[in-house]
């Protein structure tokens, strides 16, 4: 296991409890990798937890004098030779005909990611209850960093300038799940479209397995490259613990939209979110990879750390062990099955930022 691998999982189990305040600072609340900001350490850029109440304790702090950026431990230098975190994006400071802020339609993500929630509302949402208890997608609209909708010709806007300005290299999409059988494919389908009219970028669409899988094909042909269909959890009894809402679909359904997916998309284009330290145990996740990487998804492993403001706010983070465990045996299985993340079109396993999972790959 090498030394970067071990002090990332390290950072973003535990957190950092204070970061300079300049640059890009992160955000708070909303999907994605939320109170967390983004480093770039020995090349490789990874989101930490900054804003929660795990980093508020921990032992790390990220400090800065005479422009040289360091990690503290306890008060001692771990001597990182190469530390930076990354520049607010020019895009940030501009704004539609309608007087939106583009920052509130796409985020930059690591360094190079754009990403945008088209549908900041959840079916599954309704309830606290029902919804999927690590979840902040609401979150964001209620401290109006964001809207409700954005519309295909919003997120072109946002992406071609980004793309333009800040070098953005891929644009991954999610949504909240809208009420209709598309499950959010229909609406993933149509900005897609809308991007690929304006500028060439590899895209990412993320949503739930669609009722009819003619959905896959028209993802792909509106100009998704790669998808994502997010397990998080996988033993039922967690997953209706953790999903009370999302559960209702089956395993075995997620199976079938896999395969369905990887034939059109292709092996390795397709990957799934799997949360580990939400009571999941190494073996469950490690077989359930398998699993995965034998249809041709890649389980894209991240060590759970919750979100203020949400039900799961005070649980506890996995251990570095723990983690380290399972990226050891699922980079060995991806190597197996050749399913690599760097060849990936676009997407959460393709950026790695939320994880050290592609470290372990290589
Ligand atoms: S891994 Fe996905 S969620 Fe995390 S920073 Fe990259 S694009 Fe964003």
């Amino acid at each position: 296991m090498s030394d970067l691998g071990k002090i990332i999982t390290e950072l973003q189990v535990n957190g950092i409890s204070s970061t300079p305040k300049k640059g890009n600072t992160g955000r708070k609340g909303g999907a994605g990798p939320s109170d967390h900001r983004a480093l770039t350490i020995e090349g490789k850029t990874v989101m930490v937890p900054v804003y929660n109440h795990v980093s508020k304790k921990s032992n790390y702090q990220l400090s800065e004098e005479s422009g040289r950026q360091f990690i503290l431990q306890n008060s001692e230098d771990l001597k990182i030779e190469e530390l930076s975190t990354t520049k607010e994006p020019s895009f940030y400071s501009l704004k539609t005909k309608d007087g939106i802020s583009y920052k509130s339609i796409a985020l930059l993500h690591s360094k190079d990611v754009l990403a945008t929630t088209i549908l900041q509302k959840c079916i599954r949402f309704r309830h606290r209850e029902e919804s999927c208890q690590f979840c902040a997608i609401e979150q964001s609209l209620e401290n109006e960093q964001t809207i409700i909708r954005k519309t295909p010709d919003q997120i072109a806007e946002v992406t071609e300038a980004a793309v333009r300005l800040d070098g953005i290299k891929q644009l991954v999409m999610t949504t909240g799940t809208p009420n209709s059988s598309d499950r959010g494919a229909r609406i993933m389908a149509e900005v897609a479209k809308a991007v690929k009219a304006k500028v060439d970028i590899p895209i990412q669409g993320q949503c739930e397995p669609p009722d009819n899988p003619i959905w896959f094909r028209k993802m792909k042909d509106s100009g998704i490259d790669s998808l994502g269909m997010h397990l998080e959890v996988v033993e039922e009894k967690i997953r209706k613990k953790i999903l009370p809402g999302k559960s209702e679909i089956s395993l075995e359904r997620y199976y079938k939209a896999f395969e369905e997916s990887v034939s059109v998309f292709g092996r390795g284009e397709v990957s799934t979110y799997l949360l580990a330290g939400l009571g999941d145990s190494k073996e469950s996740l490690i077989n359930c990879s398998k699993k995965l990487i034998s249809i041709g998804v890649y389980p894209f492993i991240v060590p759970f750390v919750p979100i203020a403001g949400t039900p799961l706010e005070h649980h506890p983070s996995p251990s570095t062990d723990f983690m380290i465990d399972i990226y050891e045996s699922v980079s060995q299985l991806l190597n197996e099955g050749n399913i690599k993340s760097d060849e990936m079109s676009a997407g959460c396993a393709k950026c790695g930022a939320c994880s050290a999972l592609s470290i372990f790959e290589s």
